[in-house]
């Protein structure tokens, strides 16, 4: 059966990169995008801001889109070191990263503070990739769903549709870990979340849905498979150029 959303595989640099390997990183990318002519997927990469310029020129016609990991609330004003979501437009961005666990849990961004960048990603015509997932120990006391429920009705703000959200399910204990849940309990929280976006989006049925931890080119084409996965967040193997053409390849 042909696919009704269109995958996306997107590259989360974090913290990484200076401007010669970057750049080196996003015209392997864009190269490799260009030669696969993918008509059928989105490759999106997502540099630290400081370099979101930069990548977006160096990426330019490849079709690769380029993206922020982080936006502030308010579009300008007394927020010192902060970034906003119109200044990553006006860098080139397409879509930015809103409530990535490491923010949640190293900035304290609550499922509030998450809404509210979702909302400033829409102000500046940006599309948020609103992060959801649970810690070991809520899986562990068998509170997976409740979490990502919790998660959704928090961080998704009132008037999204496919057009303006994309959601990454990313369970915080594989993030970085190179554990993965199996693909089973990938297709039960994907689909949860579907469940649960049916009551706060009018196309929920269309939203796209990213895996995210510990997506490489061995274990892709298994997880990206999985049920209700519409695509991939990747972290670590998002900085190596074939690793991540393999994972878009299996998209
Ligand atoms: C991430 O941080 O979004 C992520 C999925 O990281 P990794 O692929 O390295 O687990």
């Amino acid at each position: 059966m042909a696919r009704s959303r269109q995958p996306l595989i997107a590259g989360n640099w974090k913290m990484n990169g200076l401007k010669a390997d970057a750049l080196a990183l996003a015209k392997g990318v864009a190269d490799g995008v260009r030669q696969a002519g993918w008509q059928d997927r989105a490759v999106l990469i997502c540099p630290p801001a400081t370099l979101l310029a930069a990548v977006a020129d160096a990426v330019k016609s490849s079709g690769v889109l380029v993206g922020g990991q982080n936006c502030h609330a308010k579009a300008s004003g007394a927020h010192t070191g902060d970034v906003s979501a119109e200044m990553l437009r006006d860098c080139g961005a397409s879509h930015v990263i809103v409530g990535h666990s490491e923010r949640r849990a190293d900035c304290g961004e609550t499922d509030g503070i998450v809404r509210a960048k979702a909302e400033a990603a829409w102000r500046a015509g940006l599309v948020p990739i609103v992060c959801i997932g649970e810690t070991l120990a809520e899986r562990e006391a068998g509170r997976t769903l409740a979490v990502l429920e919790a998660q959704l009705r928090g961080s998704v703000p009132l008037g999204a549709t496919a057009a303006t959200l994309v959601v990454a399910y990313e369970p915080v204990w594989a993030i970085g870990t190179g554990k993965t849940p199996t693909t089973p309990e990938v297709a039960a929280a994907h689909a949860h979340i579907r469940q649960v976006l049916s009551n706060l989006t009018a196309d929920a049925g269309s939203v796209r849905l990213l895996y995210g931890g510990s997506v490489n080119g061995r274990n892709a084409a298994e997880l990206l498979a999985a049920g209700d996965v519409d695509g991939g967040l990747v972290g670590g193997a998002s900085l190596k150029i074939d690793e991540f053409l393999a994972i878009a390849k299996a998209a």
